[in-house]
């Protein structure tokens, strides 16, 4: 089996995503995910080019085990003139203490006679002098060709002479990046099939590539058919602009469909949980559509077929979505018949009787004519199900809750949410009072009912909101229309979403935060609820 090196830029490039920043804690997480996963590379970042990224391979250093990944330091070239020993940015190289660097590197003219200044003579130079002392220095060199296609196609020679610059002084890799993102599948192939055949054995030829056209990732996998040996990208895309090579469409591509293996047996099931994580952490919702690790990737809504998928799931699946780490989900909407209802119930592990079906259905039939709609709220469907099945939540009983918005004088606004909750049953119920201000009133209703649950279910401290939707649905009656709010809430694990549906934006709002508590204690593992 051929194997493909995965060489993972999310800590460094994929930070370039507009409206994601993250700390030095955020990024030892993250690289722990990428460790677990078991990438070859993490490119952890740019030292020198800020002082975070300084303390991050300081941390490094002590903080991080790495079992499966090589962490990689990034920087550039010498400047052009410069001499090696006292270039700020290979010095900075070499303090991140890294075995492994990647220097980025100019192989298109245009770039080196206008954005440097100087000649192609100085340009090959700095390559070549760059890769020769940081491999002196006992570093594998890494040299990421910049603008690479768009460089080959203009001038090819020097393109070339770039690739030899590197390659004579001993760099490990000549990584071929489409900088600009503009390439097509078929330029890619055909350059990066002239790319291998001059170099041969003597390094490894890679490719990073952006999305631009939308074709990062085939651009990738054209790049591996015609040779190349090593793939740069990160999770979920992430990156500036259109984003950069998608590692969690890749890597299953080239392994489920090429047969090519890019991770260590047995991590690829690992790739859905890793990606989610990622996300969380960057506070970066998922996109559902997201192939293999999407939440609908591998849904099925209702349809005609759906017996059919039940005898024969493969038949409606392009892979078995377990060899990915994802699951097969059944989207349940008012359409749904008892075969769908039944095999939801499997898919939850709910056993449930005819009367309990109907009763389901009957739910669905009717809230979904109230404004409801439970394909985008599976964590509120489970709960229906359950109560038909005959199940009560017996976590807490809500006496009252009233919330109040008053504008100061100033101006200002404050709001104060007062929440009563009984936990417990009969004679030992205790009542609990809570009050709690917030920035507006939802936040103060989620702020108070978690303050007066506290105590009881201190797990709750790990829940925390992550998408708040609302949508007027009859937008003609305008503020007097039905409202639904859809809450989407996490506990670090697992995600899901809670629906409320009411002519008050409180009450639906409220149904719906009250359902997401009651679902997280539901599904509290026996390790969060001991701690
Ligand atoms: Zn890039």
């Amino acid at each position: 089996m051929r194997t493909i090196e995965v060489f993972d830029t999310t800590l460094r490039d994929g930070l370039q995503v507009e409206g994601v920043s993250a700390t030095v804690d955020d990024k030892l997480r993250i690289a722990e995910q990428l460790d677990f996963l078991g990438v070859q590379f993490i490119e952890g970042g740019w030292p020198g080019a800020n002082p975070k990224d300084i303390e991050f391979f300081a941390r490094a250093a002590t903080e991080l085990r790495l079992d499966s990944s090589t962490l990689v330091a990034f920087g550039s070239t010498r400047r052009p003139k410069g001499k090696v020993d006292d270039d700020v940015t290979l010095r900075n190289l070499l303090d991140a203490n890294t075995s492994a660097v990647c220097i980025v590197a100019k192989s298109w003219d245009y770039h080196v006679l206008n954005a440097l200044q100087t000649t192609l003579d100085e340009g090959a130079a700095m390559i070549a002098d760059s890769v020769e002392f940081l491999v002196a220095n006992g570093r594998r060199v890494l040299v990421d060709m910049e603008h690479f296609f768009d460089g080959y196609k203009r001038n090819p020679e020097f393109a070339m002479r770039a690739i030899e610059s590197a390659v004579v002084k001993g760099a490990s890799h000549l990584v071929l990046c489409d900088t600009n993102g503009g390439s097509l599948p078929h330029e890619v192939e055909s350059i990066v099939g002239d790319v291998v055949r001059l170099v041969g054995s003597d390094a490894i030829v890679g490719i990073h590539c952006h999305d631009d056209t939308g074709c990062a990732v085939a651009n990738s996998m054209a790049s591996v058919l015609a040779g190349a040996r090593h793939v740069q990208g990160t999770l979920n895309g992430l990156g500036e602009r259109t984003g950069n090579c998608n590692l969690t469409t890749v890597i299953p591509n080239l392994q489920l469909k090429l047969g090519m293996q890019c991770l260590p047996d047995g991590r690829l099931e690992r790739l859905t949980a890793v990606s989610k994580h990622v996300a969380e952490v960057l506070n970066r919702p998922l996109d559902p559509q997201a192939p293999y690790v999407g939440s609908s990737a591998f849904a099925h809504k209702a349809g005609l077929h759906v017996s059919a998928i039940a005898r024969a799931k493969d038949a409606y699946e392009h892979v078995d979505p377990e060899l990915v780490g994802n699951g097969t989900r059944f989207v349940v909407s008012e359409m749904a018949g008892r075969a769908t209802i039944q095999m939801k119930a499997d898919e939850l592990g709910l056993a449930m009787d005819g009367p309990a079906v109907n009763q389901v259905i009957d739910d669905l039939k009717r809230l979904e004519h109230e404004g409801f709609h439970f394909e985008a709220a599976d964590a509120s469907l489970e709960l229906l199900m359950r109560r038909a099945a005959g199940w009560e939540q017996q976590y807490f009983r809500v006496e009252s809750m009233r919330v109040i918005t008053d504008e100061l004088p100033s101006g200002q606004f404050t709001t104060e949410a007062t929440v009563k909750v009984w936990v417990g049953e009969g004679e030992s119920a205790v009542r609990h009072v809570h009050t709690a201000e917030g920035n507006g009133p939802v936040n103060a209703i989620d702020s108070a009912l978690r303050a007066a649950l506290g105590a009881a279910y201190p797990q709750l401290a790990r829940v925390h909101l992550t998408d708040y939707k609302v949508r007027i649905l009859d937008g003609a009656t305008a503020t007097g229309a039905i409202t639904r709010v859809l809450i989407d809430a996490t506990d670090g694990e697992r995600s899901w979403t809670t629906i409320g549906v009411s002519s008050n934006i409180i009450e639906a709002s409220w149904r719906a935060l009250e359902e997401g508590l009651v679902y997280s204690l539901l599904h509290a593992t026996p390790s969060a609820v001991s701690e």
